[in-house]
């Protein structure tokens, strides 16, 4: 099974078995009550007209408005958006906080687009999707090949549109626009936190582990960078042009400077190339997969080392290599929850935006810790007590938090 949106069905479908739900809400839940297609113009340096193709997945809001982000990536399609808006709505309940999913994203390989073309194109998105966005109904945020910046770019284009202050509608904004302190580090910090209460229900010793991480990007450079904090010795880094191996260990804050330096991990000193094969075969403790989705399979899993597989990004495990990991003992923190802290500190900058009163970063990396503690915790002890693995874990606990909400509302069928 490769089609994405197919395998989140699949993994809707075995959690709606186990719960016995309700058929009328296992049938909402396992498709998106809306998908926005739109095809825009772009007026190019060279004068020239480009359409784009964008889309927006907004899977259910039984608990709260759509939330997610917004790629941009030549690989984008419909199906892609639908899965991981799906994503979205179990990853928000994983740690309770009221949203459900939503997801974007436009079909280009931003690498070849001028500043001036990537921030007109960012504009009209937000134009052409301007009046299904909003604070209370929609909140898009960063992902692949999106920052800050485009989100300041998207928020001024659709306060212009609205004609009023908004800044809830975005979040992973610039601190001058009302971006929370904490946010660009979050995912990355979610993702070690996860992985620190994996380490101790696994009985290992940070001090003594060792890291290999694929993308080093937002999320995996300070996945990196943290877990070092915590104790831990980064060995091998990739990216979309090449590999850092070094088996004594890597500084991750002086990767981090020299991909901004570099554009990339490649050549890091000291360090031999990789390829992906071989850094998911490394013999280390903990794989952080921090790029893309369907990179471990079954034709890869059976080669997998590390005792724990910590999912930075969305979607990197195909249910045949869950099952093989599964087998072979590896402890899989599933990405709806290992990569749950962006949203949750998203969730805080759309609160302190509607309060106008801002916290300090200790106050949100306060308020981080204690969810995603929580959130192992739940999920964790729905596995046990399951004998399923985490990911099943986690998503008994968030689908029927997202079943309660639709019973709720009236639309159980007994
Ligand atoms: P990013 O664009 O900042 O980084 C992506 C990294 O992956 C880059 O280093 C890139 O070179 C690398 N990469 C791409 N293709 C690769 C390949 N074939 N082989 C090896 N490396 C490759 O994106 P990001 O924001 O860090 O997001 C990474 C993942 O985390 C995505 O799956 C995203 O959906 C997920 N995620 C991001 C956030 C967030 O807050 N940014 C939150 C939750 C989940």
């Amino acid at each position: 099974m490769s089609d994405v949106f197919e395998i989140a069905q699949s993994q809707i479908d075995k959690v709606a078995k186990q719960l016995n739900l309700d058929p009328g809400l296992h049938a909402i839940i396992r498709e998106p009550k809306k998908v926005i297609e739109v095809n825009f113009p772009v007026r190019m340096d060279d004068g020239s007209v480009q359409v784009f193709k964008g889309f927006r997945g907004q899977h259910n809001n039984a608990v709260g408005p759509y939330k997610g982000g917004i790629r941009f990536h030549q690989d984008v399609t419909y199906e892609e958006v639908k899965a991981l808006s799906t994503w979205m709505s179990i990853k928000c309940s994983v740690t309770g906080i009221p949203y459900g999913g939503g997801k974007g994203g436009i079909k280009v390989d931003p690498r070849k687009l001028s500043e001036g073309e990537l921030e007109r194109m960012s504009r009209a998105f937000i134009k052409a999707i301007a009046n299904d966005i909003g604070d209370a109904i929609d909140i898009p945020a960063p992902d692949v090949n999106t920052n800050p910046k485009i989100m300041g770019w998207m928020l001024d284009e659709y306060e212009a549109i609205k004609n009023r202050s908004e800044p809830g509608v975005l979040t992973g904004k610039p601190i001058s626009l009302g971006g929370s302190l904490g946010r660009t580090a979050a995912t990355g910090r979610g993702v070690d936190i996860t992985t620190r209460e994996a380490c101790k229900k696994l009985g290992i010793d940070m001090d003594k582990a060792t890291v290999a991480i694929q993308g080093y990007g937002n999320v995996g450079s300070y996945a990196g960078m943290i877990i070092q904090d915590m104790g831990c010795n980064v060995t091998a880094v990739i990216d979309v042009y090449g590999g850092a191996y070094n088996p004594d260990g890597m500084c991750a804050y002086e990767l981090d400077a020299f991909v901004k330096e570099n554009g990339t991990v490649k050549g890091f000193p000291g360090s031999k190339d990789i390829t992906n094969e071989d850094l998911f075969a490394l013999d280390v403790d903990i794989l952080i997969p921090a790029a893309l989705e369907n990179v471990i399979t079954k034709d890869n899993a059976g080669d997998i080392k590390a005792k724990i597989i910590s999912e930075a990004a969305n979607g990197p495990t195909t249910p045949e290599a869950d099952d093989i990991l599964f087998e072979n003992g590896v402890h899989v923190i599933p990405d709806v929850l290992a990569n749950a802290g962006g949203v949750t500190v998203s969730y805080m900058e759309w609160i302190q935006n509607n309060y106008g009163l801002y916290w300090t970063e200790e106050e949100v990396n306060e308020r981080l810790e204690e969810l995603m503690v929580k959130a192992y915790s739940d999920g964790y002890e729905m596995a046990e007590k399951h004998k399923v693995d985490m990911r099943t874990g986690v998503y008994l606990n968030s689908i029927n938090k997202i079943a309660l909400a639709l019973k709720d509302r009236g639309w159980a069928t007994k």
